[in-house]
């Protein structure tokens, strides 16, 4: 736990659950998925809903996250490291937890508590250049960009409805097959990359 003015530390949380992760190396690995709300970026390929959210803080989010049996917590968003994670990363770290981040790369996480970083890079504007997985976003006729970004593990995942089709009348959370498709023959083309669909939407599960 950390010190009383850790503890104090408030974040804006968009919501807290309890799943497998879906992509790239820790496919099917269950795990706590901590959403912070926001991101400085807007892509408007976007899958995530992250601006709504409520306040909380450190305490509560132990509570919250200590109902699951698993001991991996993943910080995710919107763009976790806008937020000063110290004092969650450090309280968490002491009650035993493993911990990953889905950043964009864009900021440094200020200490070295994560256990496993996963950057998606989106520009070249990096403040990380080096991580344990590298996990791009590709559509039809487009090739990975890694903006000079280098890492253990690299992933292409297929661009997935965005957020606002997905609430359409006639949205489908999946990928259409011609992206689909197109990414497979990416992979085989560039052997280097490795493919990772989003499995926990083809599972039917958050
Ligand atoms: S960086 Fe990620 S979370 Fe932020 S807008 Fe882009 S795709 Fe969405």
């Amino acid at each position: 736990m950390g010190n009383a003015g850790q503890s104090g530390h408030l974040y804006k949380i968009n919501e807290i659950f309890y799943s497998l992760q879906g992509e790239a190396f820790w496919q099917g690995t269950p795990a706590v998925f901590l959403r912070f709300s926001d991101c400085n970026l807007r892509c408007p390929f976007c899958d995530t809903e992250f601006l709504s959210g409520n306040i909380m803080s450190v305490a509560e989010i132990l509570e919250n996250i200590a109902q699951y049996p698993a001991r991996r917590v993943i910080f995710t968003g919107g763009e976790p490291l806008m937020n000063d994670t110290f004092p969650i990363a450090s309280a968490l770290k002491s009650a035993g937890y493993i911990l990953h981040v889905e950043t964009n790369g864009m900021f440094e996480p200020g200490h070295t508590l994560f256990d496993w970083v996963s950057v998606s890079p989106k520009n070249k504007r990096l403040k990380i250049i080096h991580c344990d997985e590298a996990k791009i976003l590709l559509g039809r006729g487009e090739a990975a960009e890694l903006f000079g970004l280098s890492a253990n593990h690299y992933f292409i995942s297929p661009k997935n409805p965005t957020h606002s089709e997905k609430i359409g009348s006639a949205g489908s959370v999946l990928t259409d097959a011609e992206t689909l498709q197109y990414c497979i023959e990416y992979v085989k083309q560039h052997p280097q990359w490795r493919l990772s669909v989003q499995l926990h939407k083809y599972l039917g599960i958050r």
